[in-house]
């Protein structure tokens, strides 16, 4: 196994004791080891290309945390841009579709399809109570068929009758016509792989696409195959279009690239993992995990959220007691809003609170976006600090000045000011009390 990340990171950047943002020159080295670290993962050069350069973006000037150094900084960017590629939540097979639900599976030979498709059917059925019926449309190999049939018999699930001669267009709306007389929940087309790309195996799958209208088609591809996986994704998604991706042989594979490069070269959620080669050796795609794989450090990921909820909880806690002796000045509502910036802005604040949905949108239509966040901090920066303490004394005059020095109008100063008195009473009242509710909101 390679040097974690973290050690050769250690070395390029214990010297650095720099503070406040990371420069050029940090990042710089830093993503130098990050791409290495990605390639031995085996990642698609291609995608380590557009990864990193995302990861630059990001990390030049990004605000260092407090007892952080900042190659251990740059690792946790990496970190939340590896999980927001590999996408950040899970997403499970879609079946929400009239019955019978059509679930197509493809991909090269060997790749892992036919157990897969087994090891499916077998978790729609007891963990879902689906009625799955599988059917093979691989009439090039003599035993797939054959093959199938005995997985169906071993899992308990039903799968299509054979009949010899058929071809796959033609089984696939037997499977289809067998499982609406039947009353099957779900179809599971299991097709014929080739072992490399070619044309003849993607105008078959078109085809069949065409015919059977699947809802979910997934790509089963061997997670070992590193490099090819992203011709192989591309391939599939720009000439059949998939749904989703389920990766095999994860058991065999401690590095996970190939997650990465398929993921982002089609976009498409990578939803299921095989793990060995038992019925019920499946399991839900959990990106962090994967990363953590990529990266294999962990540790310090772990180290940085502390660090970072430890700086949260200090002010939260800060705030809560200020809040509570009835102080909500603007050096607090520039805090918060700097708070509401950091959990993503409204938009990603309002996405984590459930029910909150309508209310983005009003917020949206008012003009409550995350451009007017960044307005409402110029003005608060252009004050001095007595009248962020106090912003009573502000008169028309000192207005003017504000406007003038945070390019912004008296009026919209004017509207800062009242949302920050209706705030501070609202604060207030909350504030009321031990153990209030806005202590326990704040974490205090
Ligand atoms: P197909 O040609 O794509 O249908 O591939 P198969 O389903 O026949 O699988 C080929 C081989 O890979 C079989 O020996 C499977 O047992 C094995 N296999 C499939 N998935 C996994 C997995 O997740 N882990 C491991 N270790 N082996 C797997």
């Amino acid at each position: 196994m390679f040097d974690s990340l973290q050690d050769r990171l250690g070395s390029i950047l214990n010297g650095l004791t720099g503070r406040g943002a990371l420069s050029d020159k940090d990042v710089a080295a830093a993503l130098r080891e990050v791409r290495r670290a990605l390639l031995e993962a085996d990642v698609a050069l291609e995608v380590v290309r557009d990864f990193t350069d995302r990861v630059r973006a990001k990390a030049v000037g990004a605000e260092i945390l407090k007892s952080i150094k900042p190659g251990q900084m740059v690792v946790k960017i990496v970190h939340d841009e590896l999980i927001a590629t590999l996408g950040e939540t899970q997403v499970p097979i879609d079946l929400n579709a009239p019955s019978p639900v059509v679930v197509m599976m493809v991909g090269l030979q060997g790749s892992g399809k036919t157990t897969t498709s087994g090891k499916i059917a077998k978790r729609l059925t007891e963990k879902q109570r689906k009625k799955v019926l599988m059917a093979s449309l691989d009439t090039r190999r003599p035993a797939a068929q054959e093959q199938l049939k005995v997985l169906g018999e071993q899992t308990g699930v039903a799968t299509l009758p054979i009949i010899a001669g058929q071809g796959p267009v033609e089984i696939a709306i037997r499977a289809e016509q067998a499982a609406r007389l039947g009353g099957y929940d779900v179809v599971i087309l299991d097709t014929a792989g080739r072992t490399h790309i070619d044309e003849p195996l993607m105008a078959e799958m078109a085809e069949i696409k065409a015919r059977a209208k699947p809802h979910e088609i997934l790509l089963v591809a061997d997670s070992l195959t590193g490099q090819d996986a992203v011709n192989l994704a591309r391939s599939f998604d720009e000439r059949v279009g998939i749904t989703g991706i389920v990766l095999t042989r994860v058991d065999g594979d401690g590095r996970g690239g190939a997650a990465l490069s398929m993921r982002a070269v089609t976009g498409k959620p990578i939803k299921l993992i095989g793990t060995g080669e038992k019925m019920d050796a499946l399991e839900d795609f959990h990106p962090a995990r994967i990363a953590d794989r990529i990266l294999g450090m962990g540790d310090i990921v772990s180290l940085v959220e502390k660090a970072a909820e430890n700086i949260d909880a200090e002010q939260a806690a800060a705030m809560a007691k200020r809040m509570q002796s009835g102080k909500f000045d603007l050096n607090d509502l520039a805090d918060q809003i700097r708070q509401m910036q950091k959990m993503g802005g409204m938009g990603g604040m309002m996405g984590m609170m459930p029910g909150m949905g309508k209310m983005k949108d009003q917020m949206s239509a008012a003009g409550l976006d995350d451009k007017m966040l960044k307005r409402q901090l110029a003005v608060i920066g252009s004050m001095t600090p007595k009248e962020r303490a106090n912003p009573d004394i502000l008169k028309h005059s000192r207005k003017k000045r504000i406007a003038a020095g945070s390019g912004t109008s008296s009026a919209e100063i004017n509207k800062l000011l009242k949302m920050h008195r209706q705030m501070a009473d609202v604060m207030k009242s909350m504030g009321k009390g031990k153990g209030g509710m806005m202590q326990k909101m704040m974490g205090g």
